[in-house]
């Protein structure tokens, strides 16, 4: 059994940086720890939270509870044919590292979701995604262990029910699996994507016919670093929204009222709308509630500089909420995980 820790400081495990403590703590290095501290929680009526690089949660208050932090390490080809290798990853590897790994073997697909904070394990409970790519796009399956029955469990894409920033696991599977590892499968040759605009803006100098993923790889990382801010600077967890999806419709009403609302279209009766958009001018970019902030380069990042507790920063998101109920008639889903 791994080591259990008792009123643990959360502050370094997660990027928005909220002073919480943990009752019980464990690293999890080995996944053949997992049922002895499964037991220990279960006997102890202890709810559980699984850590990864703690990067989509905001601990609202301390963790009466076991904090399971997932450190299982590993990556394998497990096989290939001409076109393909699948990579079979454990959940605790760092997903950037991942990305470098893969660009490093020129196994391509990942290049457009370089940069991207925390690990392998949790990128399949929203559907990762950024610069035109999804999770999904690479993904082949996942293994799991049910924290109800104990049995192993594998998923395949199907299993997962994908979709924008959504999967099983935010949904039916919420808090019942513990993901160990996840299966890619990656290109032999460069399948490039590069029609997202602020990515095709960054590569116009170069050819097409002579672009690499390295390269857009590079360049997904200048345009994250210029207008993004570093956790480890300043304490955040990426989007704090996510983008609204509704329906034509209203969505017809508020463009005549708003004609700049920046929209993307879903299908034949769904638009995307940029929550940034909406908060931006709604007039929050750079606002800020004591030591906690809206981000001044993007609207849709909530920043902790002071180290606020979790319920502060909750508390301007609330807010801004409601900004946006009133003003677009448009209710904000968070996306990051509330403890
Ligand atoms: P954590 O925060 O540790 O956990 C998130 C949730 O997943 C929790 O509910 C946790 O219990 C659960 N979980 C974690 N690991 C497991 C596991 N092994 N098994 C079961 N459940 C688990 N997201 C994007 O989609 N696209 C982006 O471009 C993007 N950019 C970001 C930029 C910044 C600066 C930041 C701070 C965040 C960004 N994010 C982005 C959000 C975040 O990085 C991702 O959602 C990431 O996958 C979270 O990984 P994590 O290990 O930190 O998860
Ligand atoms: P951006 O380029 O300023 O675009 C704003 C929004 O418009 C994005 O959220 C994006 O939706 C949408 N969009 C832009 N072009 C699009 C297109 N051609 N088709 C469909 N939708 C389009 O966004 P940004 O803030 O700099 O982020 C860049 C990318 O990184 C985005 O994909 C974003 O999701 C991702 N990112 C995610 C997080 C997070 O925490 N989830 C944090 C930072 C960045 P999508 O979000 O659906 O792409």
């Amino acid at each position: 059994m791994s080591e259990l820790q008792t009123d643990v400081d959360l502050q370094p495990h997660n990027t928005l940086a909220v002073p919480a403590r943990a009752r019980f703590y464990a690293r999890v290095t080995d996944a053949a720890q997992l049922p002895e501290w499964l037991e220990f929680a279960q006997a102890n009526s202890l709810p559980l939270l699984l850590l990864g690089g703690g990067s989509n949660l905001v601990l609202r208050e301390d963790f009466d509870g076991l904090v399971i932090h997932i450190g299982l390490h590993g990556r394998e080809k497990i096989s290939e044919d001409r076109e393909h290798v699948w990579l079979k990853v454990a959940a605790g590897e760092n997903w950037h590292k991942l990305v470098e790994y893969t660009l490093e073997h020129q196994y391509w697909g990942l290049e457009n979701l370089s940069l991207i904070p925390g690990s392998v394990g949790a990128a399949p409970i929203q559907n990762i995604g950024a610069y035109g790519v999804e999770l999904q796009d690479v993904f082949e399956s996942l293994e799991a262990l049910d924290l109800v029955t104990g049995e192993r469990m594998q998923f395949d894409k199907d299993d997962c029910a994908f979709g924008y920033r959504d999967s099983l696991f935010k949904h039916e599977g919420r808090d019942r699996y513990l993901i160990t590892s996840v299966t890619f499968k990656l290109f032999k040759q460069p399948h490039l994507k590069i029609s997202y605009p602020s990515l095709r803006e960054e590569l116009k100098a170069i050819p097409v016919s002579e672009l690499t993923p390295v390269e857009v790889s590079q360049a997904v990382c200048r345009i994250r670093r210029s207008k993004l801010p570093d956790p480890a600077r300043i304490p955040n967890v990426g989007s704090f929204f996510k983008n609204p999806v509704i329906g034509l419709t209203q969505f017809l009403e508020l463009q005549i009222l708003h004609p700049g609302l920046v929209s993307y279209p879903v299908d034949a009766r769904h638009v995307k709308v940029a929550a940034g958009w909406l908060i931006e001018r709604a007039g929050w970019k750079g606002a800020s509630r004591g030591p906690v902030a809206v981000h001044s380069e993007q609207a849709l990042v909530l920043t902790n500089p002071g180290h606020a507790m979790g319920a502060e920063v909750l508390a301007l998101a609330e807010e801004i909420r409601h900004s946006i109920a009133s003003e677009y008639g448009i209710d904000l889903e968070p996306e990051p995980r509330v403890y």
